[in-house]
């Protein structure tokens, strides 16, 4: 039987007994080895490098008995996949709207709608290229997803800072900022255009105005920007500062 050991924080996918040993499973002569590690529990957008006796190989490739299959996971530090040199862009699942916020307010891509199902994720991510967020391991699994990341924690920063680290979102790089409701990129827009839309206290206390061409909204930067710009520049902090070990990643292996 071929001998599998799973590295690093994958081991979260397995059940404990399987975390950070080697064991052997048994594998049926039409199994690729993306079936039998999907089958443990592991989705194939977190494996970063799979190796079968010290080599590099593709996943659909297929295992014999002897074989020493060594799964590794993704590493901050591979380009995106599918987004050459642009900013990667997201789907998120319906559970991470908080995060999706945050994402837009970075001026990232990231579309999300709390009634959207399963189906609909895919295939939005798959028109557009998208890298699907969530937490739901099985939607990862989903032979039409190609991009994926497995969100961990609960806490929305916290998620925005495994995200970020991932795909090496720089959190401040200047992009302009999307509509926190609809995701389209805001629009400079003079006071007098507003004017009728806000209270005098909004319009006498802020200089500069921004408006969402799709949903009509208007933004200016008020105590709730504040708040959200602060948070992104904590998380960016800590970016910079990180490693795996820093931001309570389990690297035992
Ligand atoms: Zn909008």
């Amino acid at each position: 039987m071929p001998e599998f050991r799973f590295y690093a924080e994958l081991g979260d996918f397995l059940p404990p007994a399987l975390r950070g040993r080697s064991f052997t499973r048994e594998v049926a002569a039409h199994q690729s080895a993306k079936h039998v590690i999907e089958a443990l529990g592991v989705p194939h957008t977190e494996i970063g490098l799979l190796l079968i006796n010290g080599e590099p190989a593709a996943l659909n490739c297929r295992l014999s008995p002897a074989d020493r299959v060594a799964v590794l996971p993704t590493l901050h530090c591979l380009p995106p996949p599918a987004c050459g040199d642009s900013a990667p862009s997201f789907v998120a699942d319906a559970h991470l709207g908080r995060l999706a916020r945050y994402l837009r307010f970075a001026g990232f891509d990231t579309l999300w709608h709390n009634a959207w199902r399963d189906a609909e994720l895919v295939a939005l991510a798959a028109a557009d290229g998208r890298i699907v967020l969530t937490r739901d391991r099985d939607l990862l699994m989903h032979r039409a997803v190609q991009a994926g990341c497995y969100v961990r924690g609960e806490d929305p920063l916290e998620q925005l800072l495994d995200v970020a680290w991932r795909y090496s979102l720089d959190l401040q790089g200047g992009n302009p900022g999307r509509c926190l409701e609809c995701n389209a990129l805001l629009r400079p827009v003079a006071r007098s255009e507003v004017a009728d839309l806000l209270l005098p206290g909004t319009l006498a206390g802020f200089a500069a105005f921004w408006r969402c061409p799709d949903c009509r909204k208007v933004f200016w930067r008020g105590s709730h920007w504040r708040r959200m710009k602060a948070s992104l520049e904590v998380v960016a902090c800590r970016l910079a500062n990180a490693r795996p070990e820093a931001m309570g990643r389990h690297h035992g292996v």
